[in-house]
C-alpha cells in the first residue's frame, strides 16, 4: 500500500484530506508542522507528500527546500486560492503539482493519483537523442552535451514529449496530457513554470533557448537541429 504524507496544520482539512485518501486506498500519515513532516519524510519514507504551504512554524516553500534537499519524493501543494505566487515558487523550488483550497476531495485524489503514477511508471527501455540532449527513460536520466542535468519527474516527462518530436509544436494542453495532469484550464498555465525550469537547467542562456522554443500563443516545441 501506498503512502501518503498529509502535512496540514489546519485539522479539519488534514481530517478530509485523510479519509479521502484512505477511501481511495492510500495508507495515510499526517504532520501538523513542518518539523515534524521533515522528521516523517526521512522516517517513514513516503510515497508522495501532500504539503500545505501555510504552516505555523515554518514557510511551506522552505520545507520544499528541505525535503528536495535529500529526497525526490514527488511533493502536491495544497494553496488557498489567490496564492498565484507562493504555486509558481512551489513549482520552481520542486513541487510537482498543486491543489487550489478548498479543493475538491475528488480532484485531490485525481492529482496524487496522477503525480504518483507518473512518478512510479515502469519506464520503458530507451534512449531518446535530440541534437546534444540525451534521455534515458529507464534511468530517467537527462544530458545535455555530456553534462548530467537534475530534473524533477514532472520536468523530466515534458523534456521526453518535446524532445520525442523535434519541430512539432506542442499546446499547453498537450503538454500537460503528456505528464497526466487531469486537464484543468487554469492549470495550463503551471506548464509555463516548468517549462521555465527545465530551461534553466538545461540551456546556456535561458533567455535565447536552444533547445525549446516557445510559440506564442500556442505552446513550445524542441528546436530541430540545423
Ligand atoms: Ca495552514
Amino acid at each position: 500500500m501506498r503512502t501518503v504524507l498529509v502535512v496540514e496544520d489546519e485539522p479539519k482539512i488534514a481530517r478530509v484530506a485523510r479519509d479521502y485518501l484512505e477511501r481511495a486506498g492510500f495508507a495515510v500519515a499526517v504532520a501538523g508542522d513542518a518539523r515534524s513532516a521533515l522528521a516523517q519524510v526521512r522516517s517513514a519514507k513516503p510515497d508522495l507528500v501532500l504539503l500545505d504551504l501555510g504552516l505555523p512554524d515554518q514557510d511551506g516553500l522552505d520545507v520544499i527546500r528541505s525535503v528536495r534537499g535529500g529526497s525526490r519524493v514527488p511533493i502536491v501543494v495544497l494553496t488557498a486560492r489567490g496564492d498565484e505566487s507562493d504555486r509558481v515558487v512551489g513549482l520552481e523550488l520542486g513541487a510537482d503539482d498543486y491543489v487550489v483550497k478548498p479543493f475538491s476531495p475528488k480532484e485531490l485524489v485525481a492529482r496524487v493519483r496522477a503525480v504518483l503514477r507518473r512518478a512510479t511508471d515502469e519506464a520503458p527501455r530507451e534512449v531518446i537523442r535530440a541534437g546534444d540532449v540525451t534521455l534515458d527513460l529507464a534511468k530517467l536520466r537527462a544530458t545535455v552535451a555530456e553534462r548530467v542535468v537534475e530534473l524533477t519527474s514532472t520536468e523530466f516527462q515534458l523534456l521526453v514529449a518535446l524532445a520525442r518530436s523535434p519541430g512539432r509544436v506542442l499546446t499547453r494542453a498537450q503538454l500537460l496530457d503528456a505528464v497526466r495532469g487531469v486537464a484543468f484550464e487554469s492549470y495550463e498555465r503551471a506548464i509555463d513554470t516548468h517549462i521555465k525550469n527545465i530551461r534553466r537547467k538545461i540551456e546556456p542562456d535561458p533567455r535565447k533557448p536552444r533547445y525549446i522554443e516557445t510559440v506564442y500563443g500556442v505552446g513550445y516545441r524542441f528546436a530541430e537541429d540545423e
